[in-house]
């Protein structure tokens, strides 16, 4: 029986992925960690707690269990799940900000990253900066002597913009500050900024991580204790944690997302080949492309680039929004990090929230997520699609 909760460091990520956290249940052995769904636990007298549960906002054992394994995937001490990816965020930034303290954000980035400091935290009396994150340099320029984080996407949403996390954590060491990975669009299996000198990974569980459009989830996973029982602390007070089922479901979903992720690069690198080649296509966007502004770094920090990728279309934006429209295998929706491919435009779809900002995406773009189907099905739809 493989009780152990912990993973030795020792296995390689694959390994990790499928047991960490997945204990045999005590009861009856069952090789996977059941829903408890489940409220509250009988105490054995009062403060009497068999296996130190008392209500599920606070402990849930499905929730332990996704939470090891996050903890394990990204090479951190403490994972917390949350009801979805702006839920963590809005809990890492409450526990992490006091009215006066500055955040730098990137230039490119999740719509609902940019609404959430924009609309809500400043709310709070927390200032922001916008600065491009890709080149180290503005990033140090934007720091402030109240700087408290520096906020990083790489790839970024909806650009692939490439950050070198690295470098950014040396500039946020250096003034204090604390970095913020969003790793959602990689996945730890592409890449780990906890190794690479970053405080805090974020992840919308909704994506890779779930990896079948059937479940929303959010993720924070660092390596402090300290902070971690801070972040703990929040979560508890703060409520938005993950359900039981929602916790599954993502810890289901991860014991593939090796393999996913490997068909998910390998389809989108057939993708962009087709791409850059098309008369209509004026620009791609993916890491693994040679001309990739990021391209160096992006082969660096990630094992791959993984299966997000965003081109430009030739006729500005009713063009782009024809191609969307023409997709037929490419399902026409947001979201990303699906089994099925997904085409949207930013601009109309998951971008709107920024438009008028810095973060404006331009108007004949278009975001595919590639899918695991197989690839040459998906080339004959985009060759449809682009007419
Ligand atoms: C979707 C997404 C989020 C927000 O996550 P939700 O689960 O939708 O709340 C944050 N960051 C990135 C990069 C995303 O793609």
């Amino acid at each position: 029986m493989s009780d152990s909760h912990t993973t030795p460091s020792t296995q390689s990520f694959e390994t990790v992925a499928i047991h960490a956290g997945n204990t045999a249940d005590p009861l009856t052995g069952a090789v996977v960690p059941p829903i408890y769904q489940v409220s509250t636990y009988k105490q054995d007298g009062v403060g009497g707690l068999r296996g130190g549960y008392e209500y599920s906002r606070s402990a849930n054992p499905t929730r332990t269990a996704l939470e090891e394994n996050l903890a394990a995937l990204e090479g951190g001490r403490r994972g917390l799940a949350f009801a979805s990816g702006l839920a963590a965020e809005d809990c890492l930034l409450r526990a992490l900000l006091a009215p006066g303290d500055h955040v730098v954000i990137p230039n490119d980035a999740y719509g609902g990253t940019f609404r959430l400091f924009a609309k809500v935290v400043s709310r709070w009396g927390v200032e922001w900066s916008v600065a491009d994150t890709s080149d180290p340099e503005a990033v140090r320029a934007a720091v402030t002597d109240r700087t408290k984080a520096i906020w990083v996407e790489t790839p970024s949403n909806p650009l692939l913009g490439i950050t070198d996390i690295a470098a950014v954590a040396q500039i946020a060491r250096e003034s204090g500050a604390r970095l913020v990975v969003d790793n959602t669009f990689a996945s730890p299996y592409l890449q780990q900024p906890l190794a690479l000198g970053a405080d805090i990974v974020v992840h919308s569980m909704t994506k890779y991580m779930g990896g079948h459009s059937d479940v929303v989830g959010g993720a924070l996973v660092v390596s402090d204790e300290a902070l971690g029982e801070e972040l703990a602390y929040h979560q508890n007070a703060m409520g938005a944690v993950a359900g039981p089922f929602d916790a599954w479901l993502v810890l289901r979903g991860i014991k593939t997302l090796a393999v996913r992720m490997d068909r998910h690069s390998e389809n989108a690198t057939k993708v962009t080949d087709m791409l850059t080649r098309h008369a209509r296509v004026t620009q791609v966007l993916y890491p693994g492309l040679p001309e990739h502004p990021g391209h160096e770094i992006a082969a660096k920090q990630m094992k791959s680039f993984g299966g997000m990728v965003s081109f430009r279309v030739e006729g500005g934006e009713e063009a782009a929004v024809e191609v969307c429209n023409r997709a037929k295998l490419f399902t026409l929706g947001e979201s990303l990090g699906g089994v099925e491919s997904l085409i949207e435009h930013p601009g109309r779809m998951t971008h709107a929230s920024v438009a008028g900002s810095a973060l404006e995406v331009p108007a004949d773009l278009v975001r595919l997520s590639v899918g695991i189907e197989a690839a040459d099905d998906l080339l004959a739809d985009l060759q449809q699609a682009l007419g």
